[in-house]
């Protein structure tokens, strides 16, 4: 299998995994112990919760905590909906967990332009009297990277603040400075799934969204775990320790993999993306049946949160895209263990299944 959907999600890093171990031993280890008890069992447990919230402040801009939650999706609920907001400006191209929870908050919405390569202006004007403005960082399904410091610096002249959702991102491109609330999703970043993180610079109130226990800071209550948090900590410190390494790893795969499908037409912007993303078209391409002939190579056609739902991509009709370019575009993902190999191996057989349909 070659693995080709790191924007969906990341392979769990083994130092990460070793990290989360002790953390879920039996009955005859004291890993197991509740984080919030204050025995002895479970103060190892909170300083291990510590250490990870260090960990995962390192990849974010100072002045501000850290809060985990179960997901970036929570994260960002949490940031959106903790703040009451009136009136929200977003671009058309965010994530679901930014759009539908816009759409399920009470404020009206604004939502800001972008062009064809898939970006929003730097200088794009910001209503008054508006109180959030989201923007994410790198763009899930095109991988295109936003202009964020401008846009905090936007939405901070109109008086609002910037909630950036920076979950493929984070650890990979410094921090969105700026931002004023900061999600990122550890099973992006080489960690578990279930876990996130939300940053909210010093001064900010948030109303909690999940009532209970007041673990977290009193912003989310539930019982945090210790081997996910640990986990999310090794993967961050890890992420930070590699960033330079590992994307230069990945300029050389991508250069490649641009080489060897040239004839595709890149969809989103060329000099403003992250190099761990290829999202390409060709007319007429029956996206399906190509992935049916190639079931040993795991890619995505669009988001993998959209697809299997029928719909076509929010994203590529927001770049023009009409229905049939989008249908005819699939998403290469890559990261820290694609080799070069796997990337000539799976571009050859791409190229030769999309021609033996004649496109
Ligand atoms: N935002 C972006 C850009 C994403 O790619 C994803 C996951 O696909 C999310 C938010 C949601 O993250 P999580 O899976 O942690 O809820």
């Amino acid at each position: 299998m070659i693995y080709l959907d790191y924007q969906a999600t990341t392979p769990l890093a083994p130092e990460a995994r070793e990290v989360m171990m002790p953390w879920l031993a039996g009955p005859d280890e004291p890993g197991f112990a509740n984080p919030h008890s204050p025995h002895k069992p479970g103060r190892a447990a909170a300083a291990a919760v510590e250490v990870a919230r260090e960990q995962v402040a390192a990849l974010l801009p100072p002045g501000g905590k850290v809060v985990f939650t179960g997901s970036a999706t929570e994260a960002l609920n949490l940031a959106i909906l903790g703040l009451s907001p009136k009136r929200i400006a977003v671009s058309a191209i965010e994530h679901a967990a930014v759009l539908d929870t816009v759409q399920a908050s009470d404020a009206r919405v604004d939502v800001l332009a972008n062009d064809s390569a898939g970006l929003v202006a730097p200088d794009t004007r910001i209503a008054a009297g508006t109180d959030i403005v989201a923007v994410m960082q790198v763009n899930n399904e095109i991988g295109t990277i936003q202009p964020v410091e401008a846009l905090a610096e936007a939405a901070h002249a109109a008086g609002a603040l910037f909630v950036c959702d920076a979950v493929q991102g984070a650890g990979k491109l410094a921090p969105p400075a700026g931002a004023d609330l900061i999600a990122l999703s550890a099973h992006k970043l080489y960690g578990p799934k279930g876990i996130g993180a939300l940053w909210v610079r010093d001064g900010i109130t948030l109303q909690p969204l999940i009532h209970g226990g007041g673990q977290e800071q009193g912003i989310r209550s539930g019982t945090l775990s210790p081997a996910l948090c640990a986990g999310i900590g090794a993967a961050a410190a890890l992420a930070d320790a590699r960033m330079e390494e590992d994307g230069g790893r990945l300029e050389a795969l991508w250069r490649r993999a641009r080489d060897m499908l040239s004839h595709w037409t890149l969809n989103g912007s060329t000099e403003q993306r992250w190099h761990g993303n290829l999202n390409l078209r060709v007319d007429g391409l029956d996206v399906a049946r190509l992935m049916s002939e190639l079931r040993d190579i795991a890619f995505s056609a669009g988001s993998a949160c959209a697809s299997g739902s029928g719909r076509t991509s929010h994203v590529l009709r927001a770049i023009g895209l009409d229905e049939a370019q989008a249908k005819s575009s699939i998403r290469l993902g890559f990261g820290r263990y694609t080799s070069l190999g796997e990337i000539e191996d799976a571009c050859a057989r791409i190229n030769a299944a999309a021609a033996a349909q004649g496109v």
